[in-house]
């Protein structure tokens, strides 16, 4: 059969060689009509001076094929290189991340046999913009993005997907009681979209209590759909309580584009051993066939492997003697499905998937007239650095400096420390917030307002580090209240 359908494959690090070698050897025995553009992304590419971790001639096989199937890629921790999946994921809009955990029982080990969940993650926004600064000695700061049209999108997605894959319930995971603007926005999004979906049960929880029902329950979700920073950690948690990280798969889908990779890691500590589990990197080939309209052949590779399951053939991570027959290594785990194929399971559902699933083309437009939104500016938070100062002689200090707005309150680490209530014995840091509202009957300022007030604290002597406008939209507050005020 020729190969016809360009797909860009990426190796990776550590593991990753040793995987996809595995799966793309599991595509080719299945004759998958694939043409395989190969690219390095990457240690070996930031090693080559390349800082985003991929080349030009990477981006360009990207956007010729649109496709991209990538094993896991070490992301330096806690410094240096930006992470290269985020920046792919991005750059090609790649907003819905799609991770399903299903349990294997009897033959992977599990507390929860009929685990059978999907999370859908939001993909672009969150605090993994990665937008980061250090504004004093002591503090370092991380923004937290969440946008009503980014949050529509991922949770009109979720609904769809649970149309189209005909599950019952959609369950939204956030931390709205803490976060009452970003995660409450996301929540309020999900509130409202349920409404067009009548015939899926919805739900919301905190996202403390959803992880630890996730690992002590994970029987009674369905579709699950949260922001980019939880539905990172809850995905993990989902495939382990399920049997291993190494076995679950993820779909990165946009408009145009679509990146399919495993959930975990590039499993540095076993890196080069032969015993990594292909699984995550072959499910997340299996959704890609999907995608690429080729649902037979994602049913046969399914089932084979389903039946290399059954049969006993595990690799070490799942490997445990009451359940498993051999162990195997990556390249014989291959082999075994390789083995398989044409067969189906006997104890597991068959796979038969067919044209209507996986949609990529969801399209989700913000519904909201955003112009006939009245914005209003009411005010300023004004971040200072000030060290070894106490909250009443900032306040008496900065409360001296003339403007048109009047100094409100100041907080330290979010708490309201100036004007004092009562007992206090809060840490406070070199890090300051001094929220200025319009003085007297004024309900709105200008621009300038501000300036003339920038321009006197720092002539008062203060080192300003940022500001945050305070705005009214259509007379809501666009802001949130301090701890305690
Ligand atoms: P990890 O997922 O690589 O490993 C966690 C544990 O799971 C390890 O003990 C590992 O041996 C095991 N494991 C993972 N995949 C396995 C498999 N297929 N078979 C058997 N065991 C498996 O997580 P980590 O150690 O936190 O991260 C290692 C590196 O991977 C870091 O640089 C991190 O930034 C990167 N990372 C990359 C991606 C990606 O490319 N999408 C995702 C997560 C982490």
């Amino acid at each position: 059969m020729s190969k016809n359908i360009p797909i860009t494959v990426a190796y990776g690090d550590g593991i990753g060689p040793e995987i996809m070698t595995a799966t793309l050897k599991i595509l080719d025995a299945a004759q998958a009509p694939l043409e395989y553009d190969v690219i390095e992304v990457g240690k070996k590419v930031y090693e080559k001076g390349f800082t985003s971790g991929i080349s030009d001639e990477a981006w360009a096989s990207l956007a010729r094929t649109k496709v991209l199937l990538k094993a896991p890629i070490t992301t330096p921790q806690g410094g240096g290189y930006k992470s290269l999946n985020v920046t792919i994921r991005n750059t090609l809009g790649l907003y819905a991340n799609v991770r399903p955990s299903r349990a294997l029982a009897p033959y992977v080990k599990t507390y929860f046999p009929n685990t059978d969940l999907v999370i859908i993650r939001e993909n672009e926004e969150d605090l993994y913009t990665g937008i980061e600064y250090r504004q004093t000695n002591d503090m370092v700061q991380c923004l937290k993005l969440i946008s009503r049209s980014g949050s529509e999108r991922i949770v009109r997605y979720a609904f769809e997907y649970a149309k189209k894959y005909n599950r019952k319930k959609v369950t939204c995971l956030s931390k709205d009681n803490i976060m009452k603007m970003t995660d409450g926005l996301f929540h309020r999004v999900f509130d409202e979209m349920a409404q067009e979906y009548p015939d899926i049960e919805h739900d919301h929880k905190i996202i403390d209590i959803g992880t630890a029902l996730i690992a002590g329950d994970p029987e009674r979700f369905d579709v699950i759909v949260t922001e980019n920073l939880y539905g990172d950690i809850i995905s993990d948690v989902a495939a382990q309580v399920v049997g291993s990280v190494g076995m679950a798969g993820s779909a990165n889908i946009g408009d145009h584009c679509a990146m399919f990779e495993a959930i975990h890691g590039s499993a540095p500590d076993i890196a080069g051993q032969a015993i990594a589990n292909p699984s995550g990197l072959l499910n997340a080939a299996i959704m890609m066939l999907i995608h690429l309209d080729l649902p037979m052949l994602a049913s046969n590779i399914q089932n084979a492997w389903f039946k290399t399951l059954e049969e006993g053939l595990h690799t070490a991570d799942i490997f445990c003697k009451e359940r498993s027959k051999q162990k195997v290594t990556t390249t014989e785990f291959a082999d075994a499905v390789i083995a398989r194929l044409g067969q189906l399971p006997t104890t597991f559902p068959v796979s038969n998937y067919h044209e209507a699933q996986i949609n990529s083309k969801i399209v989700c437009l913000d519904k909201r007239d955003q112009q006939a939104i009245k914005k209003t500016l009411v005010g300023v938070d004004v971040f200072l650095d000030v060290q070894h100062v106490t909250p009443e002689v900032l306040g008496y200090k900065v409360g001296q400096v003339r403007s048109a707005l009047r100094l409100e309150m100041i907080t330290s680490g979010g708490l309201k420390v100036w004007p004092c209530q009562g007992h206090q014995e809060c840490h406070t840091s070199d890090h300051w917030r001094c929220r200025f509202i319009a003085m007297g009957d004024r309900v709105y300022l200008q621009a300038r307002d501000i300036i003339n007030l920038l321009s006197a604290i720092t002539d008062a002597g203060f080192d300003v580090i940022k500001t945050e406008n305070l705005y009214d939209f259509d007379g809501e507050r666009g802001y949130t209240l301090a701890q305690g005020q």
